[in-house]
């Protein structure tokens, strides 16, 4: 068997034998996971792909955190990975591409080896959502991105369009309206999704144009990059000058390698039992991957958690 050396942070145990866990996921989930991997001392490997922190990084500021009325999502998440490799975790960049069930094991290949471990915890979240219209993909990294805390910098003084009206549309937005000169917000519904206290604060903001019932039918653009999008709103069809665009219309969750090992629901979220159990008994899963609806970063390290206190509780049942 291919057991990888890879890119290891915080140990070795995961180099050349197997292992009583993996946990696919680098963000608060799979960190929170970590966290208890490493106290219990179960030898595990944490696959963190190569977007340590997962979505939660690239949150501009968090404010519902407990114990923190406003801290970055990149520190946030890197303070959770330094306490994880304080408590024994141990971390590589690589990316899950199928986990099996293989003689009684769970076989995790990733980009570069294959793991065979006896429990396995999915924490590998959500991407976002794309909307499919045309121009969307030809100016993605031009204009259109999913990224406002990564890529606002670019856009200072200068127009920008928001598309959704969900929590992510509107934190995202309000992080823009620090920089843009103008901000376009496209919703579907005339009413936003979002908390009361972000939406609110949004939209009392005088560079902020609510664009309501309407839809984002294309990106229009040059060879330098995005120049306008085409509306349809409840006037009809209307082209509105631009240079960025931000679209926040949901996430897909991050499930592609699991499909065989466990039931995932209509939108593609393991289907959980008992909020971290799975249809697999030896597979856990943890945060936005899951079907369990409230995807906060509270929620997703509690049951990053639980998943960790679950492998634990099985290998002590068996000792
Ligand atoms: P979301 O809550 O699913 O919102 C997606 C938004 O996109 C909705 O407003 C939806 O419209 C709109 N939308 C979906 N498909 C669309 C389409 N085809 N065309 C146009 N608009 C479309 O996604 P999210 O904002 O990324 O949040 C994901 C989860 O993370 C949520 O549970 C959220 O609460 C959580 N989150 C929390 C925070 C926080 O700080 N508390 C921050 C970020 C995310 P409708 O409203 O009409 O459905």
């Amino acid at each position: 068997m291919d057991f990888r050396v890879g890119i290891v942070e915080g140990g070795s145990a995961a180099t050349g034998k197997e292992l009583q866990l993996v946990i696919a996921g680098g963000g608060p989930a799979a960190l929170a996971a970590a966290i208890y991997a490493g106290r219990y001392d179960i030898d595990h490997v944490v696959l963190e792909s190569w977007k340590p922190g997962g979505q939660a990084a690239l949150t501009a500021e968090i404010e519902n955190y407990p114990g923190f009325s406003s801290i970055t999502g990149a520190d946030l998440t890197g303070a959770m990975r330094e306490q994880a490799l304080k408590s024994g975790a141990v971390f590589k960049m690589e990316s899950v591409e199928t986990a099996t069930e293989e003689d009684g094991r769970i076989a995790v290949r990733t980009d570069g080896g294959t793991y065979l471990a006896d429990f396995l915890i999915i924490a590998t979240g959500a991407a976002p959502a794309t909307l499919g219209v045309p121009g969307e993909s030809r100016y993605y990294g031009r204009g259109v991105s999913f990224c406002a805390t990564c890529d606002a910098p670019f856009f200072r003084n200068k127009r920008a369009i928001v598309v959704g009206g969900g929590d992510s549309a509107v934190k995202e937005a309000l992080h823009l309206t620090h920089v843009v000169s103008e901000l376009g917000l496209v919703h579907r519904r005339d009413k936003l999704r979002a908390e009361p206290y972000l939406a609110k604060k949004l939209l009392e903001n005088e560079k902020v144009t609510p664009y309501w019932n309407s839809h984002l039918r294309e990106v229009l653009g040059d060879d330098n990059g995005v120049t306008a999008v085409v509306l349809e709103t409840p006037g009809g069809r209307k082209t509105v000058e631009t240079d960025g665009v931000f679209l926040y219309v949901g996430t897909r969750p991050a499930t592609e390698p699991f499909t065989s090992l466990v039931e995932l629901d209509q939108r593609g979220a393991v289907v959980t039992r008992n909020i971290v159990g799975t249809s697999h008994p030896r597979v856990f899963a943890a945060g936005d991957v899951t079907s369990n609806g409230f995807r906060q970063v509270v929620t997703a390290v509690s049951e990053g958690a639980r998943a960790a206190a679950a492998v634990f509780d099985i290998i002590q049942q068996k000792e």
